[in-house]
């Protein structure tokens, strides 16, 4: 059995209970040594087998998955955050499937939630978006091209910006051509919940200029969007005039 593990977006204790019980049981562990936190193969037992999925390919991981199965050992595969987002696990859980290996995944606290964590910030502001663009500049690794920054970036959203501080340029060339205004709300969080985390804020104008000044290369995220502005509505939902399923409103 091959279990997929979020790990959370940094600090140990930010794992779910469900995958720090996971690490504890675990006869082999395979992390990805260039994000998670090392403090986190503290839950696993002093005989687990723990290998690092940063210095191995696909086919060397699956080695070590098919090397445990064939000795009836549980896998803990321990993704950065959550493994739906730029985890890399489609192509693992088909080669699973493949082989008829079982395998099962325990979610994590995504980094883009531990950021907005940090920034004590609400995504969905309303009257100033509703939505939640999560994304990347397109750099070696390429993005398709109807969802190219520029083109999101006309939707003016809350818009969450991985793997993207390297190409911090021309995305704000991007972000303002697309349509954001240049007063826009910005943020740069360096490695949320981390012991070393670290906020700069700033506006679309001014992203390129902060990520440089402050030497930002990786594991940071970008946010940009109004809802890191003072402007908004407050919600319908604790509005004293509302009625919902629950309460009755003054309104009604
Ligand atoms: N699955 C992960 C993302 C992996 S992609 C998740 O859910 O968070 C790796 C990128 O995620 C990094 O380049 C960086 O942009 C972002 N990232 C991961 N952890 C981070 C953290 N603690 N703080 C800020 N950004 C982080």
């Amino acid at each position: 059995m091959v279990h997929f593990v979020g790990a959370g977006s940094g600090a140990a204790d930010l794992i779910t209970v469900r995958g720090a019980r996971l690490l504890e049981e675990a006869d082999v562990v395979i992390y990805a040594g260039s994000l998670v936190n090392p403090a986190l193969l503290q839950y696993t037992r002093e005989d687990c087998e723990i290998h690092n999925s940063a210095e191995m390919t696909l086919e060397q991981v699956l080695a070590v998955v098919k090397a445990a199965e064939a000795a009836e050992k549980t896998t803990v595969r321990l993704h950065t955050g959550d493994s739906s987002i730029y985890g890399a696990v489609r192509e693992q859980f088909d080669q699973l499937e493949e082989l008829g290996i079982a395998y099962d995944v325990c979610p994590g606290v995504s980094s883009f939630c531990g950021a907005a964590a940090a920034l004590k910030a609400e995504y969905t502001l309303p009257d100033v978006s509703q939505t939640v663009i999560i994304t990347r500049a397109a750099g070696r690794t390429p993005v398709p091209e109807k969802e190219s920054v520029r083109s999101l970036a006309a939707h003016q959203a809350t818009m969450v910006l991985f793997l993207s501080t390297g190409l911090a340029e021309k995305l704000q060339g991007d972000l303002l051509a697309g349509g954001y205004a240049p007063e826009t709300p910005a943020a740069v969080v360096y490695k949320a919940t981390w012991p070393e985390e670290k906020v700069y804020r700033c506006t679309v104008e001014t992203l390129a200029q902060t990520v440089a000044d402050n030497g930002l290369t990786k594991t940071a995220l970008i946010i940009v969007g109004g809802c890191l502005g003072t402007e908004y509505l407050r919600s319908k939902l604790y509005d004293p005039g509302f009625t919902t399923e629950y309460r009755k409103g003054s309104d009604s």
